[in-house]
This record gives structure tokens, sequence and C-alpha cells, in this order.
């Protein structure tokens, strides 16, 4: 299974484009604004998407990505995975006809665009092939993470947190499952704990607290995302500290790097 980053950022800068990830080449994690970053082509390939939540840098280039598909798209609609929150929001307050067309009426109710596919945390769904179990998070409105992996007999686990803040449901989960990779937000620097707790995001600080549920003997190598442009620098060298805050002799501190748009990973 392959994972390609199209956005990892919590904003939107040169260069920096918020969150997508492409799984092999068929589905898409969050719709954020690295989707522009497909050709045509690749966009017509996508079959599944499965999102985080509801907020804007999760989703905003759906709808575009929509119309850019539409006319090759009749009778084979994109499948969109998601908390029952979610939809409602995307049906309520995007395609509602105002913003954004009804795709899931167009271009005609028995043949729509797009199909909305209710999920729960700790569903589990068959993807081609792949198993995405939903994974528990703690943000400002209803929002899950994921975990992926391939057909391959005992092929590892890709996670992925989503929008989190302090989450001991997601480290007793984690714990369970044979983890490759785990990409993890840290939006804020410590500096602005106060706004990250309040939004429900991490701090590099409340990061290390989370980091230290994981079991003891367990080693992966944790990824980065969500950082915003203003504050990348401040937040690896906040993350620098950390890891070496968090070194023991009996216990090395965790691989911990920054994820950058266009890394691709080979979960095997
Ligand atoms: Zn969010
Ligand atoms: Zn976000």
């Amino acid at each position: 299974m392959k994972i390609r980053v199209l956005g990892c950022s919590g904003a939107i800068a040169r260069g920096c484009k918020t969150t997508s990830f492409l799984v092999d080449h068929d589905m898409l994690i969050d719709a954020g604004t690295g989707v522009g970053d497909l050709t045509r082509e690749e966009m017509l390939r996508i079959d599944d998407l499965f999102l985080t939540h509801a907020h804007l840098d999760h989703i905003a280039y759906l709808p575009l990505m929509l119309d850019t598909i539409a006319a090759s798209r009749v009778g084979r609609p994109l499948r969109v995975h998601a908390l029952p929150h979610t939809l409602h929001a995307l049906h309520q307050h995007l395609f509602n006809d105002l913003i954004w067309p009804d795709f899931t009426r167009l271009p005609t109710p028995d043949t729509p665009l797009l199909t909305f596919h209710e999920l729960r945390t700790g569903d589990v769904r068959q993807c081609q092939g792949r198993t995405v179990e939903a994974l528990p998070a703690v943000h400002s409105i209803p929002a899950v993470g994921y975990a992926v992996r391939g057909p391959e007999p005992g092929a590892p686990w890709w996670a992925f947190t989503g929008d989190t803040e302090r989450n001991p449901a997601l480290w007793r989960r984690i714990n369970q499952l044979d983890v490759h990779s785990l990409f993890i937000e840290t939006a804020f620097s410590n500096r602005e704990r106060d706004l990250a707790r309040l939004s429900r995001h991490l701090s590099p600080e409340v990061l290390g607290h989370e980091l230290a549920h994981i079991a003891p003997g367990r080693r992966y190598p944790i990824f980065i995302t969500h950082t915003k442009p203003s504050e990348t620098d401040v937040i690896l060298s906040e993350i620098t500290q950390l890891r070496a805050a968090m070194q023991r002799p009996d216990r090395p501190a965790p691989e911990l790097r920054l994820l950058h748009a266009g890394d691709v990973f080979d979960i095997v």
C-alpha cells in the first residue's frame, strides 16, 4: 500500500496545502487543498474518500474536484465515508444548491455523482481489499482518525490521528495494532498552547504527554502534520527539544519527523 502526501499543512501559503493523503491510486483521506496537486486523470481514478471531520481545511477541494470529474463519472459515484455529523454538515452547508450544487442528486437522483456512507468511531470498512478503521479523535466538532492496512496477509497499519487533542482512547487502540508509521497532528507551538487547547489541537508539550502512552517496546516513525506555516519552524525546534527530553537510557525517544507534501510511503 502506498501513501502519497498531497497536503499536510494547517493553512495555505505557497508550497503549503491543507490535509489530503492519496492511498494507492483510488482512495483519499480528507480533501484539503492538497487535492489540487492531482491531475484530472488521477482524480478520475478515485472511488472512495474518507473524511476525518467537516472543517474546511479537510474538505475545501471536494466540491471543486467534483466539478473537474463530473462529465466522466456518470454512473460511477464518488463514495464519501464519514461520521453522520460530517455528512450532515456537508449536505446542509456545502452541497445545498447555494454554495455548490447538491451532487447527491445530480446529474439525476438515480445516478448521483456523490454518495454518502455513514461510519462511526471504531467501525471497520473494506475498501478495494484494504481495511480501514475509524479511530477515536477529540476535537472541537465530531471527528475521527483512520488506520489503514493493505490486503497482504500480516500487512502493517498506517495510522493518522486526524485533528485531535489529548486522546487516551486512541492510544489504547493504537497499542493493539502493528503500526508501520503514525501521522499525528501538532497544529500549534507551545506559546499558543491555550489556543491549541481551546480549538482541540496538540502543541509539542501536550504531544509529549500523548507519546508517553505508547506501549513499552513499540517503536515506529512518527510524522508531525497540520503545522501552521507561520509556526512550523518554532514547532520543529520544540519537537527537537521534546525528543531530547524523552531520551532515556532504558527507553530511546520516539523517532519524530516533520511530514512534507510530496512524501511517499510504502506501507509494507
Ligand atoms: Zn479541525
Ligand atoms: Zn484541520
